[in-house]
């Protein structure tokens, strides 16, 4: 059954998430990452569109022109880049990324490995979210401020070659630490 599919899809990943958000800290995130997938707007598309091997939002964008489900759920997780577009300050700016908060950024990176590990399966290594935020990279833009940018990127970078423990630990003692510059 497709419900049951996509509930256990969205509820595994959140496990994943919670443990690595708990390793850096973040017990409050860890708890309330991606609640909005289980409301009805998120919830139903994600089971219509259930393909078990990719996000259903692509499916019901496909189908639709545009995903209801991922308009509602960027509108309200903060781990979202997307979530932080907005009006820039000068005129000329038009709308853009605004710099997202840390301990958002640190979210974010922990949801990046957590889905990796999802699509990737056994195959996961430490290199994948960095190659795979690299491959999109420049089809940012300035939808992502550039600072927010340089630190998920330094982050992916350091998991590749250092690994996740190492990473976490870092993000925990020094990214976190109120005198971080960001
Ligand atoms: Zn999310």
């Amino acid at each position: 059954m497709k419900a049951w599919g996509h509930f256990c899809t969205i509820t595994h990943h959140k496990i994943l998430v919670m443990r690595g958000c708990f390793k850096i800290g973040l017990y409050r995130q860890g708890l309330l990452h991606d609640m909005s997938k289980y409301s009805p707007v998120e919830f139903l598309v994600g089971c219509k569109y259930y393909q078990g091997n990719r996000s259903p939002n692509n499916a019901e964008r496909e189908e639709k022109g545009y995903s209801l489900a991922w308009l509602h759920h960027k509108g309200r997780n903060k781990h979202h880049y997307e979530y932080w577009i907005d009006y820039g300050l000068e005129k000329e700016d038009g709308i853009i990324g605004m710099k997202m908060p840390v301990r958002y950024v640190a979210e974010m990176f922990v949801d990046r490995i957590a889905a990796s590990k999802t699509y990737q399966k056994e195959n996961y290594r430490d290199e994948h979210p960095l190659a795979y935020y690299e491959r999109g990279a420049a089809r940012l833009g300035r939808m992502i401020h550039p600072d927010t940018a340089a630190l998920l990127h330094s982050l992916l970078k350091m998991l590749a070659e250092e690994g996740e423990e190492r990473t976490y630990a870092y993000i925990r003692n020094v990214v976190l630490k109120k005198d971080f510059p960001y």
